[in-house]
């Protein structure tokens, strides 16, 4: 009896996407409450690294399977977590098709798990459903500049379709279904090639070699450290009542790309220099959230300074840069 052994208030808890940078974080918070923790994920983009000091952990359960395949888990649960997306446009643009079907038969058949235990769920949307926006700090009604039909569109409009879904089945009164749209997010476990913004600069300065930034380096980004954003995931899945509406999880602070770059040189000792290249298609030129919901629903605000999160960042790259290049050379 699993269960009446764990803590009172202590949940099972499904994760998707449990082997990837916020999984893996939202795992260790989630076990560290207490809770007993089910990690699916088919290591698309995530790291059997991030979840191997788990695996003897006798809370915690690993299913490799990927989430457009499944049918069942064999146990009841209390919370899903949607998280399982590659969330990197150079890896979600690798198979759009695939990104797409895990985002809308993925999370129909993690709502269908949800639906069958009474589970609540919460779906990990992105900042990207707002597209290029024309409307600045964006606002959860703010209704996005999306482009249906280019390269990224597989993941917009797939996260959208997922939400979309999330509420179909809110209104129905089918599962008790919450939204995060998470803006970009930094930290340990970041993955080196994954083409954003801070794991390239801290890796390209650690390296000695050319920052590269795309454009002029003027457009702006808000970066909320991973920390932050597991407390808001947890505290939007246990919030009284179901707000009803997508809650933006993210940091307010803005800087441009150069300011994150001069940082990142000013931090990390190298003898890189800036670069620039040009803008790919559709990047969004401002992105910058507006927390007041989360604020009054959650009681939620970050704590992490851009400076403080990325020494933290900065330190674990040194510490596991020399061995990830190791891995990948032998
Ligand atoms: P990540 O790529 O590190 O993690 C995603 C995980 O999902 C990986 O472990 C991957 O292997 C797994 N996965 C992908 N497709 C799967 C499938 N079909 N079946 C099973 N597992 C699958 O990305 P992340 O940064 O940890 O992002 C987690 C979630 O948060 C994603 O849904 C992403 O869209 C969302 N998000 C992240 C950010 C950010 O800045 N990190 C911003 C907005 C939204």
């Amino acid at each position: 009896m699993l269960q009446r052994a764990r803590k009172e208030n202590s949940k099972v808890v499904l994760v998707a996407g449990g082997a990837g940078f916020v999984g893996s974080h939202l795992c260790d918070a989630l076990l560290s409450r207490g809770d007993r923790v089910i990690c699916i994920d088919n290591y698309l983009t995530g790291s059997p690294d991030n979840v191997l000091p788990l695996m003897n952990h006798p809370s915690f359960r690993f299913i490799e399977a990927d989430i457009c395949e499944l049918q069942g888990i064999g146990e009841p649960v209390d919370h899903v977590y949607n998280l399982a997306c590659a969330a990197s446009p150079p890896q979600y643009q690798a198979d759009p098709v695939h990104t797409m079907m895990t985002c809308v038969a993925g999370t129909r058949n993690l709502l269908s798990i949800a639906e069958q235990c009474g589970a609540r769920f919460l779906q990990a949307s992105t900042s990207e459903v707002y597209g290029d926006p024309v409307e600045h700090p964006q606002q959860e009604d703010y209704r996005g500049n999306v482009n249906c039909t280019g390269p990224r569109a597989c993941y917009d409009e797939g996260k959208r379709a997922a939400e979309a879904l999330c509420f179909d089945m809110v209104r129905a009164d089918r599962v008790d279904a919450r939204v995060a749209r998470i803006f970009n997010t930094y930290g340990p476990r970041m993955q080196r090639h994954d083409g954003r913004i801070i794991s390239n600069l801290l890796v390209q300065a650690i390296s000695h070699e050319p920052l590269t930034i795309y454009g002029t380096g003027e457009q702006t980004r808000s970066f909320c450290f991973v920390s932050d954003l597991v407390a808001g995931l947890i505290a939007l899945i246990n919030v009284d009542p179901n707000p009803g509406a997508p809650v933006n999880l993210g940091n307010p602070g803005e800087f441009t790309v150069l300011e994150l770059a001069e940082m990142v040189l000013l931090m990390v000792s190298t003898t890189s220099k800036i670069v620039h290249r040009p803008l790919p298609q559709d990047d969004p030129q401002r992105r910058r959230p507006d927390i007041s919901r989360a604020r009054a629903l959650l009681g939620w605000e970050p704590k992490i300074h851009l400076s403080e999160g990325l020494r933290l960042t900065a330190d674990w790259f040194h510490a596991t840069l020399p061995r990830q290049l190791q891995a990948c050379s032998s």
